[in-house]
């Protein structure tokens, strides 16, 4: 069996590596904010190329945060893909702000430009593009119309560490990005973590303090905070894994090359190819109409596929009073949509095996 994901083996290489670095930390006696999340920052900020990096608990709190400390009046509205991740979404509503959603262009899933305009009202104040599986958003008509009306820009880089957009990385392309670093994204922790980078100081400073109960000074708390802090075991693990990032996304470059040339099914739809080299290829999904029936061939096969996601957020029962909204394309996504196996540990002989299954499918 090919399995869709196997976490353990894709650890395995940095074993030796995460053991010295969560050594380390279990010997310094300090275990909360200390040497270990104030290297993982910087590194991580220098990687992406912004000035600042603040580590937190998680991605879903890494987009809530910014959000909060934008201190937006209550009920503004922030606009998102349709075909988000349920994480953009709820981020939104728990900083008390009202998601409206936008249809995603249908050949690359991602945020359509030219769709933002018409959903922009007198209380939008924020975009909030999502880098969905790896490729980066169409930032230059996305910051140029955030620019012409003032709104604020949040990048959800969760799924897209390492990924360009022209000569820059996800990260460093709004105002402040998201990230997350749970354990099967492209940089992923042994547990929950997360991080917001961003060139803003006052920002920055705002995001440290509310982390950490809203207390720049111990015992002194300027604003209502949170405690979602990134802790040192994760930030250790983080930076010895960093370092093979780019090592990582070149491999499934590599994977992601051979599917794209090599698979061909008439009732496949293959994700555009264009950016081959900027995307960071978190998913490789393709679009099927006749999706569970290919999912039950390919599992037959010994090939383990996954949905992202198989529903949108405005259909999701957290949310009844979006669910009148009528979002075709994303529907439509959310109908078709299969992830096929892509990830470092895939071996060459696994993408022939997937490639000629695929090809044989009737
Ligand atoms: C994983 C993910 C998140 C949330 O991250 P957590 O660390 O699980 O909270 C947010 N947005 C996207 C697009 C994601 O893939």
């Amino acid at each position: 069996m090919i399995p869709f994901l196997d976490l353990k083996r894709l650890n395995e290489p940095y074993e030796e590596l995460i053991a010295l670095a969560t050594q380390r930390v279990i010997s310094s006696g300090w275990y909360i904010l200390g040497r270990e999340v104030d290297a993982f920052e910087t590194q991580f900020a220098q990687y992406c190329g912004t000035r600042h990096c603040i580590g937190v608990g998680n991605g879903l709190d890494a987009l809530t945060l910014v959000l909060k400390a934008w201190d937006f009046p209550a009920g503004s509205e922030i606009i998102v893909p349709g075909n988000a991740y349920i994480a953009s979404v709820l981020s939104v509503t728990l900083a008390g702000l009202t998601p409206v959603f936008v249809e995603p262009d249908p050949e690359t899933y991602l945020l359509d430009p030219t769709r933002i305009e018409a959903a922009i009202t007198s209380r939008t104040k924020a975009i909030l593009p999502v880098h969905l599986y790896g490729r980066c958003c169409d930032m230059n008509p996305i910051n140029e119309l955030a620019h012409r009306y003032s709104l604020r820009v949040l990048e959800d880089a969760a799924q897209a560490h390492g990924a360009c957009y022209q000569s820059k990385r996800a990260g460093a392309l709004g105002h402040a990005a998201g990230w997350s670093f749970y354990p099967s994204k492209n940089l992923g922790a042994l547990g929950d973590a997360g991080a917001i980078t961003t060139d803003d100081d006052e920002l920055a400073g705002r995001l440290r303090a509310l982390r950490n109960y809203g207390s720049a000074q111990k015992y002194v708390n300027d604003y209502i905070g949170h405690n979602s802090r990134l802790d040192e075991m994760q930030a250790a693990v983080l930076s010895a894994k960093l370092s093979f990032l780019d090592t990582d996304n070149r491999r499934r470059r590599e994977l992601a090359q051979r599917y794209l040339t090599d698979i061909m099914h008439p009732d496949l739809v293959l994700p555009p190819a264009d950016q081959l080299i900027q995307d960071v290829w978190h998913l490789f999904v393709v679009r099927c109409s006749r999706r569970d029936a290919f999912r039950a061939y390919l599992y037959e096969q010994g090939i383990s596929t996954d949905v992202h996601y198989p529903t949108p957020p405005h259909r999701q029962q957290a949310y009844p009073s979006f669910s009148q909204l009528s979002l075709p394309i994303t529907e439509q996504l959310h109908r078709e949509v299969v992830s096929l196996p892509l990830n470092p540990t895939l071996t060459d002989a696994d993408a022939d095996y997937i490639i000629s299954r695929i090809n044989a499918w009737t």
